[in-house]
């Protein structure tokens, strides 16, 4: 890849970085989108030119992600944060009860915002572990009337990640996978709903994808706010309203960037080596770095690790910085360290990194 000329490795959580070649190809296109005379951002959302770039997204995404026919693709705004509350106002009523898997900082915002409709309850949490794994897949204790059970399917936070998802049969299965959408194939079909935020895996902010299944669309409450209705935006094509058109043409981008590497299966690997990559130092390192997920439930695409001795962290973090990693700071609620390595973090960012750390420990031990 290409991205080695870029002058910093950028490890953000989110916005985070985004494939040179996109970034590139967005940069040639901006004044003048496709012989348009526009940008792409001064176009209507009603025109022709901006009606392909919205249709390919959205069937891409669904090749992509192998979406079966049963499932909507929509676009939305509002933020991973506003499907925390869209989800409960249209599949919770009250006195009913939905299941939470508590696994972090994010699952809590969920929970609460489901307070307000209905009543939620902790299927598991790993609270006490302070979040260091991931419930075993048998040990959600949901009832089978249930409006739904919610999990997080990686933890941006602890930097935990569910290796396989549970099967929850007839009750839904609403998974926030803003932090690792599209980082790996998954069978779609195990969920009702699908959400992430675009800002990590596929694109710039601003666009929230949400994948839901036909049957929880015909069931969804009516009683509510019109732009806050998942049918407003099915029956649509996401549509309704001016959607965010420079994101979504940013998606496409990315996406068609992951079909041109070789699909999920190929970004799949390449997560997977990144990943190694680091994992290896703090695993050989003796101790000197310590992850905080247990190897089991460690995340591949938010690698969370400290110094053994604290005193050491800020150097670390400073020598870094001087080296041209950015985002290393782990999120303000837990400190330590992270590195972000989702889809478009380059291999060669990883490598420079675990190179980065070994010579650290070395010249500091
Ligand atoms: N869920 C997870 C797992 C996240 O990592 C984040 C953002 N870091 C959110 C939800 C909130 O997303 P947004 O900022 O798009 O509302």
């Amino acid at each position: 890849m290409k991205q080695s000329i870029r002058s910093v490795y950028n490890f953000n959580a989110g916005p985070s970085a985004l494939p040179l070649p996109v970034l590139e190809k967005a940069q040639q296109e901006l004044v003048d989108f496709r012989g348009t005379g526009m940008s792409i951002m001064e176009l209507s959302h009603r025109s022709k030119a901006y009606d392909d770039v919205h249709n390919e997204a959205i069937a891409r995404l669904k090749r992509l992600f192998s979406i079966p026919d049963n499932y909507e693709v929509l676009f939305l705004q509002g933020g991973a944060s506003l499907q925390f509350s869209m989800i409960p106002m249209s599949f919770l009523n009250p006195g009913q009860k939905a299941g939470y898997v508590m696994t972090g900082a994010w699952a809590e915002k969920a929970f609460d915002e489901a307070k307000l409709f209905g009543e939620p309850y902790q299927v598991a949490s790993t609270k006490e572990n302070n979040h260091s794994t991931i419930p075993g897949v048998n040990d959600l204790q949901y009832n089978e009337d249930d409006a739904y059970v919610h999990l997080t399917s990686n933890n941006t936070i602890y930097g935990t990640q569910w290796k396989e998802f549970p099967d929850t049969g007839d009750v839904p299965l609403i998974a926030d996978m803003s932090s690792d959408i599209m980082s790996k194939p998954i069978d779609v079909s195990k969920f009702g709903l699908i959400y992430a935020g675009a800002q990590k895996n596929l694109g710039p902010s601003g666009v929230t994808v949400v994948i839901i299944r036909k049957d929880l669309l015909e069931r969804s409450n009516q009683e509510i706010p019109t732009m806050l209705n998942y049918n407003t935006h099915a029956k649509s094509n996401s549509l309704y309203h001016t959607p965010p058109t420079f994101g979504i043409y940013m998606l496409g981008e990315v996406l068609r960037w992951i079909d041109e590497l070789g699909g999920l299966e190929a970004v799949a690997k390449q997560n997977e080596e990144k990943a190694k990559l680091i994992y290896d130092v703090i695993d050989g390192s003796g101790g000197f770095y310590r992850g905080h997920a247990e190897p089991e439930s460690r995340s591949l695409m938010n690698i969370t690790f400290k110094l053994a001795d604290e005193s050491l962290e800020k150097k670390f973090l400073d020598q870094a910085k001087e080296a041209g990693f950015v985002g290393l700071n782990g999120h303000r609620s837990v400190g330590g360290c992270r590195a972000s390595t989702y889809n478009s973090v380059p291999v060669e960012a990883c490598l420079a990194l675990s190179e980065f750390m070994t010579r650290f420990q070395k010249n500091n031990s």
